[in-house]
């Protein structure tokens, strides 16, 4: 019998797809949310939203697919499977690492009160998914100077922003293809460096910025820059296409679950806990998992063929191997994981505008090289006459 967390990374597991009904909000999403095991088929969307929380330097995921195609339900989900981990107790975010770093103007006076006396000034708690709403104004998402502590405390504090609240959190962005550029170049550098910095004036604020990063888009309403596009780990391409067998399957549980929400969590809690705990099990692996020689050969090849030019991709892709490999219990990812998470780390990567663009260039290149050649020839036959 395989583990919980094989059966999901298997592509024989369930052989239909994501429950499209649980796309209907019914206001619980944030406390119930409908267990990920429970989704039925969209193997991949599942398998690249396992391999971002076993590794997040997989450089989060981005699901492309219309609307009503489960994407939301399956996003919120994961947050069953994630473990506890220890945030800021107090509204202004102050953090045990911002007292060390700055001394008692670092923190809150009431924070800073908390640590003299020894109190914890953090909390554990279940990882949450942060959603960005698409109306967020760059302060809000980087964070900016705190108006209310100002004018009550006469003191200048900046605010921490969106993407330091989602520090050891999901960062979950719908239709990110509709987002200002300078919002999502922000986010994607955010999500890269695992902190970012953000200047006021005289003021310099440094936050944690450690979030498994996950965007939706409906290519029907826009595409995402390419630059953009690149920056992102793994590609899902969600499709609501499914058979009577599935859709059944959908209606079924979508309707126990809508009947009664604890009921049907509790029918998948034995088997959530046991996928959370070999997802923590694969997180504590993945630091030792190496490539084989033939993982990485076949890995370079393909970006070769493909004509690839971002590096990202074979990063990508070998990270993501390496987390199949973790998944699955072994120290050696090979070819079998790089097959697997190809598609997902490599495809729309390759830019036909660059492989035209360097084609023109190399027809120039031979040009000027045939030319110099030819000039030369004819100087030498010039001096032999
Ligand atoms: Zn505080």
């Amino acid at each position: 019998m395989p583990s919980a967390l094989l059966r999901i990374l298997s592509p024989l597991s369930t052989p239909t797809l994501v429950a499209k009904a649980a796309e209907i909000d019914l206001g619980l999403a944030e406390h119930m949310p409908f267990p990920f095991l429970a989704l039925v088929g969209q193997t991949e969307m599942r398998i690249a939203l396992l391999l971002a929380v076993i590794n997040p330097n997989v450089g989060g995921v981005l699901l492309i697919g219309p609307r009503g195609t489960g994407k939301t339900t399956a996003v919120r989900s994961l947050s069953d499977l994630l473990p506890e981990v220890e945030v800021s107790a107090c509204e202004e975010g102050c953090l045990p690492e911002d007292y060390e770093r700055g001394g008692e103007g670092a923190v809150c006076p009431s924070c800073a009160a908390k640590l003299k006396h020894g109190e914890p000034i953090t909390r554990w708690t279940a990882v949450r998914m942060i959603e960005l709403p698409l109306n967020a104004r760059l302060e809000d998402v980087v964070g900016g100077i705190n108006e209310r502590v100002a004018l009550q405390q006469q003191r200048v504090r900046l605010e921490r922003g969106i993407l330091a609240r989602a520090d050891q959190n999901i960062l979950y962005v719908d239709e990110v293809n509709l987002l200002d550029d300078a919002i999502v170049d922000a986010i994607l550098d955010a999500a890269a460096a695992g902190s970012y910095t953000v200047r006021r004036g005289p003021m310099v604020g440094t936050y944690r910025s450690r979030f498994v990063l996950i965007g939706s888009m409906n290519p029907e309403e826009g595409n995402l820059r390419p630059q953009l596009m690149d920056r992102f780990g793994l590609r899902v391409v969600v499709r609501g296409l499914m058979t009577r067998e599935e859709r059944l399957e959908i209606y079924r549980r979508v309707s126990a679950y809508r009947a009664n929400p604890r009921a049907f969590l509790r029918q998948w809690a034995a088997a959530t806990a046991e996928a959370r705990a070999e997802i923590e099990q694969a997180r504590a692996l993945l630091k030792e998992v190496t490539l084989s020689e033939q993982a990485l050969d076949l890995g370079l090849e393909l970006v070769r063929v493909l004509d690839i030019d971002s590096h990202r991709a074979e990063f990508t892709l070998f990270e993501a191997a390496r987390a199949h490999a973790a998944a699955d219990g072994r120290l050696q990812a090979d070819v079998r994981d790089v097959q697997a998470v190809a598609a997902l780390a490599l495809r729309q990567r390759r830019s036909e505008f660059m492989v035209r663009y360097s084609q023109q260039q190399q027809a120039e290149d031979e040009e000027i090289r045939r030319q110099a050649q030819a000039i030369l020839q004819a100087r030498q036959d010039g001096r032999r006459k």
